[in-house]
């Protein structure tokens, strides 16, 4: 194996023996609740009895068909995902996964207007293929960004660590609202194919935009001619407690990016649901993509039946109930005992913890981008957490709390209180 974004010499993977809904255990007997679902992939947990089945039901029937054909699964999941896309979003184009999704939607995008460049936000991830990695707001894009890809980062609003000088919410939304208008006027606004954005940035650090943000946007790129598109990899199908994120904000982007939960992950599949106004272009003229594996029946034979499970268990619902009573409770709990705390943000089963040395400073308690012995901070974190049967999700100074979205509320007390334990070692590394 050679190993995703790692030194190959430097990395030692869990072997992993099995998996059962929120939990997972290697071959010595150890046992993990998973607050990563993954990565943030496994919206109705590990092994769901109905998905499986239906996976083994259509390998049985019909198990690889060529893109170009309708097979049922195929046109079954893109109807109940066209159903649950919001506005005109109903057309929609399958793909392995996000990265693919993100590629194919800036393609659209620039075949759409005849432009080229694409306006992303610092602090964003957007997969790693070549376009989704320039369009990334992180260190990961570094390697990959050689200045031809079209591609222009602005800074997107965030109170806590903000860009601009912005006191509350609304001035955060007013100034990073101008900073865009801005940078669209310094770079040309008829040169602009798309603005890409995720709803609510996930990776980055699940920052929830303020009111008015994401409308403001869309009233942008009505007025210049732009795509927007919103990315919903990480943020759809369940995750923030709505089917997917825009409704938070009442926004219906040109394009919408999924991937991740549309089947929990249990076969590669992703996709771009696309507006009336794109599909129109394409109704003459051929859509320059495809994969060869577009819509495999596995794939959408297992998003058909987790979008049933998710209807039928009310899992999107107890994302947003577990949440608001036990999650976010939990969590401003946790900052009350625990110094290390700087902010707590998120919605659903969707929340980020902003670690810090200092909370008046809010020095992250590790530099951005920190590795080895400055990142020792944060490792002490993560090793408390397994110690104590949790698997975290750690990005730089962040942990994020990102279990299924169909946790009971048994577990996800038992990960607040591993997360108790846990914070207490990075409290030690607190200077206040
Ligand atoms: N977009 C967002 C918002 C993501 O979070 C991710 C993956 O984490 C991607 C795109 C890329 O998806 P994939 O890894 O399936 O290519």
């Amino acid at each position: 194996m050679f190993h995703s974004w790692s030194a190959q010499g430097l990395i030692d993977p869990l072997a992993v023996a099995g998996a059962e809904g929120s939990y997972f255990w290697d071959y010595e007997g150890n046992r993990y609740l998973d607050f990563t679902s993954g990565l943030v992939f496994t919206n109705i947990g590990y092994q769901h009895p109905k998905v499986v089945a239906a996976i083994q039901e259509q390998a049985a029937k019909l198990s690889t068909f060529a893109p170009a054909f309708a097979v049922e699964p195929r046109s079954e999941a893109a109807r109940l995902i066209a159903e649950r896309t919001p506005g005109d979003l109903d057309k929609i184009f399958f793909t392995n996964g996000g990265a693919e999704a993100v590629e194919n939607a800036v393609r659209m995008a620039r075949l759409h207007t005849g432009r080229h460049k694409v306006l992303a936000a610092y602090r964003s991830y957007h997969g790693g293929t070549t376009t989704a990695i320039n369009l990334t707001g992180d260190p990961r894009r570094w390697a990959s960004d050689n200045g031809t890809s079209g591609t222009v980062h602005f800074w997107a609003p965030f109170l806590y660590r903000s860009a601009f000088y912005a006191e509350n919410e609304a001035e955060e939304c007013a100034r990073a609202l101008q900073h865009l208008e801005d940078t669209i006027a310094f770079e040309g606004p008829a040169a602009i194919a798309a603005i890409v954005l995720e709803t609510i940035p996930g990776t980055a650090g699940i920052m929830t935009p303020p009111p008015g943000y994401l409308a403001g946007v869309r009233e942008i790129c009505d007025r210049y001619g732009i795509v927007f598109v919103l990315d919903e990899v990480m943020a759809g199908f369940g995750r923030t407690g709505k089917w997917f994120a825009a409704e938070h904000f009442d926004v219906v982007p040109d394009l919408m990016t999924f991937a991740k939960g549309v089947n929990s992950g249990y076969v590669p599949l992703g996709g771009v649901a696309i507006s009336g106004a794109i599909a129109e272009t394409f109704e003459k003229r051929p859509y320059p993509g495809g994969l060869t594996y577009s819509g495999h029946p596995l794939a959408c034979a297992a998003a058909v039946a987790t979008i049933q499970v998710m209807e039928e268990e009310r899992v999107v619902e107890n994302a947003a109930v577990i949440g608001e009573t036990v999650i976010a409770p939990g969590l401003r709990a946790l900052a009350e005992r625990h110094p290390s705390i700087g902010e707590i943000r998120g919605t659903g089963m969707f929340w980020a913890l902003d670690l810090v040395k200092d909370r008046e400073t809010r020095e992250p308690l590790v530099p951005y981008n920190a590795s080895g012995e400055a990142n020792a901070p944060m490792a002490a974190f993560g090793a408390a957490c397994k110690k104590n049967g949790l698997w975290p999700f750690i990005n730089m100074n962040r942990t994020h709390v990102v279990p299924p979205c169909n946790v009971t509320e048994a577990e996800a007390k038992e990960g607040l209180a591993a997360l108790d334990i846990a914070l207490s070692a990075a409290d030690e590394h607190t200077t206040a």
